[in-house]
């Protein structure tokens, strides 16, 4: 179908990328359960392998099930193309693997996701990479932090765990005037909440693991380009600029314009590093994102009503979601994600980390688990699991001390969902 910009988020969501399987009239997107597919002759191939034609020859760079997934994440996101990989922090990867060499840095949030300060302060070293962490809501450090070395800004719209909202016009303006690409790390908002391009961002990226699938079922990632960065004014980005001596001396932004960064992360990223999703994976999520606008708008009511009676709790010092009135992010909900905060925030127990792990403990519809964004509800208390590696002024920098509980609000009844927490809330004060 044509995914023309007319068509609506919900419209978009069940049709974007796909349509009847040519073969077999198959109406749902069929899983492609191929490593390799035929060449028509050996003309074809060659073509293939010049990038002269798009077409498929091995499941490591393009898949059709995949495919169809990375199209229908890039429409709903509103860029040009999107490359999917084998999860959310392989995105990350993928999203810098262009930009980056030895010696270069990149400016990121103090709020992120726990893996990804993990991944950014230790992990990339070994690339010869590095990233300078600040304070997002201090504009003018992020504008200091930037040196001649540095190749992006990254971020996250909606930030795990606290649900801090990022103003990403302003650091999408220090982007540009610093001639660097924004990325974004749009996992908690989704575009249906928040589409980060229309705010200046260049590159998105996503575990689709989280509220993208839905259901808890599968690992992957997507990195969606908006396509509208000059990869060859400031001559920082030669492998997309230059000739690539990786791919036969090609010169990405040349030859494919807007979608040189796409093809880059296939012909390039997806060949060399191999972080692929599946098939089977990209089903899972292909079904999980029919039903996106759906579930998010649950799961906002939910998180309003369950973060209201959270607040008035004895036992509860306070609560992290924006879209509370107390909430010094309230105001921005309005103008980063209008249709709601998200279901992802955290609560601070006055009985600190003991009253946490017996809370945790004795929940019975919230399941105790490393994960997000599932229709489930889910809980975790990151100082001693997702945050246990980080200094404990790393934890409080990212919002996730001892005392504080992250809680992701699933799609259930809010009725049942708030009698559990208040049974278990009421024994940490026994
Ligand atoms: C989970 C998550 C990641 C990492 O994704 P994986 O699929 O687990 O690799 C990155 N960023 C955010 C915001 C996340 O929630």
């Amino acid at each position: 179908m044509a995914n023309g910009p007319s068509y609506g988020f919900d419209t978009l969501q069940i049709h974007a990328g796909s349509s009847p399987d040519p073969a077999t009239g198959s109406r749902q997107t069929p899983i492609y359960q191929s490593t390799a597919f035929v060449f028509q002759n050996s003309e074809h191939a060659a073509r293939l392998f010049n990038l002269q034609e798009l077409g498929y020859i091995y499941s490591r760079l393009t898949n059709p099930t995949i495919a169809t997934l990375q199209e229908r994440i890039a429409v709903l996101e509103g860029g040009v193309g999107a490359v999917c990989c084998s999860s959310g922090h392989a995105a990350q990867i993928m999203a810098l693997f262009p930009l980056m060499k030895p010696g270069k840095n990149i400016i990121a949030s103090t709020r992120l996701y726990g893996g990804t300060v993990t991944q950014f302060s230790n992990t990339i070293k070994r690339f010869g990479w590095s990233a300078k962490f600040v304070d997002f809501d201090d504009f003018e450090s992020i504008k200091n932090a930037v040196d001649k070395d540095t190749q992006a800004i990254f971020c996250e719209a909606i930030a795990n765990p606290g649900g801090y909202i990022t103003d990403l016009d302003e650091v999408a303006a220090i982007a540009d005037k610093a001639g660097i690409p924004l990325i974004v790390d749009n996992t908690s908002a989704t575009p249906y909440l928040c589409r980060p391009i229309d705010h200046g961002a260049t590159i998105i990226v996503h575990s689709t693991t989280k509220y993208l699938t839905g259901n808890g079922t599968v690992t992957g990632g997507c990195v969606v380009d908006s396509g509208k960065f000059d990869w060859t004014k400031s001559g920082k980005f030669s492998s997309l600029s230059e000739p690539e001596p990786a791919y036969h001396g090609l010169k990405f932004a040349e030859t494919f314009g807007e979608m040189a960064f796409t093809f880059h992360g296939i012909a390039i990223g997806l060949r060399d590093l191999g972080m692929t999703m599946n098939p089977q994976a990209a089903h899972y999520s292909l079904l999980g994102i029919e039903t996106l606008s759906l579930r998010m708008e649950k799961h906002v009511a939910n998180a309003l009503k369950v973060t209201n009676w959270l607040e008035s709790h004895p036992a509860v010092d306070k609560v992290t979601y924006a879209g509370l009135e107390s909430s010094p992010y309230f105001e921005r909900v309005e103008k980063i994600c209008p249709k709601g905060a998200g279901g992802l925030f955290t609560i601070s127990l006055k009985g600190g980390y003991d009253s946490c792990v017996k809370f945790v403990d004795n929940l019975d519809i919230f399941s105790h688990v490393a994960n997000l964004g599932d229709s489930r509800s889910l809980v975790i208390h990151p100082a001693s699991t997702t945050h246990r590696q980080l200094t404990t002024e790393q934890q409080r920098a990212a919002g996730t001390g001892p005392e504080i509980v992250r809680i992701s609000i699933g799609i259930e009844d809010s009725d049942d969902l708030i009698s559990d927490l208040k049974q278990a809330l009421d024994k940490t004060v026994k």
